[in-house]
């Protein structure tokens, strides 16, 4: 097992993000907590590349049809009205399309971090998926005000500026997709001295 300092998770800065000029606040947000950068650069994703980023398997599309339907019965929306079904894979496969129609409409800024549990850390830092529900103080809660029933009533993915890996498979599997292994840089910051000797 890697020592938890050395984590390394993905975040994107989505292309809302990007158009609206929020890669720096962002950036400094991960710097500034002693997240490492070890890779950065600026993409304009294909529809193919941006369909490549999510896994894709049977069950996170299920997963994420069943993520909607339950905050679809939270708020009172009738799912089938608006989602033409109530099956979750059904469900799920429409968000997927959003989603690669969201990653795909502009530049990307494409980041691997490195540092304490990062996975969880960058998590927290970014909110809830959900930026209505997202904390104030997080990237999501500070600079997004959008809802997936809001999203799905439009018939597009929710805007909420950035992309985290979710879990250490999904972090390997996007490390990959966005960067070859000669991009991510090793350095030492100068705080690690203080930190971690
Ligand atoms: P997270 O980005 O917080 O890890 P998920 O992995 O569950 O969230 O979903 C991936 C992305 O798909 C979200 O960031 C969001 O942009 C979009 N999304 C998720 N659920 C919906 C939905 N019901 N309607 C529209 N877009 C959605
Ligand atoms: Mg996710």
């Amino acid at each position: 097992m890697a020592h938890p300092k050395e984590e390394r998770t993905v975040v994107l800065v989505k292309p809302d993000g990007v158009m609206r000029g929020l890669v720096g606040e962002i950036l400094t947000r991960f710097e500034r907590r002693g997240l490492k950068i070890l890779a950065l650069k600026l993409v304009y994703p294909s529809r193919e590349h941006a369909a490549g980023h999510y896994s894709g398997s049977d069950d996170w599309i299920k997963g994420m049809g069943n993520k909607t339907i339950e905050t679809f019965a939270k708020y009172g929306i009738d799912v089938v009205k608006e989602m033409g079904s109530s099956d979750a894979f059904e469900i799920g496969k429409k968000v997927q399309e959003w989603n690669v129609n969201y990653l795909a409409m502009g530049p990307v800024v494409a980041i691997v971090l490195e540092g304490m549990h990062a996975i969880t850390t960058v998590r927290k830092i970014v909110g809830n998926t959900l930026p209505i529900l997202a904390e104030t103080g997080t990237i999501r809660g500070d600079y997004s005000i959008d809802t997936n029933t809001a999203a799905n009533v439009d018939k597009r993915a929710i805007r909420n500026i950035v992309h985290a890996s979710g879990d250490p498979s999904e972090a390997e599997h996007e490390i990959k997709h966005w960067f070859k292994a000669d991009e991510l840089m090793s350095y030492k910051r100068s705080d690690e001295d203080v930190m971690f000797s």
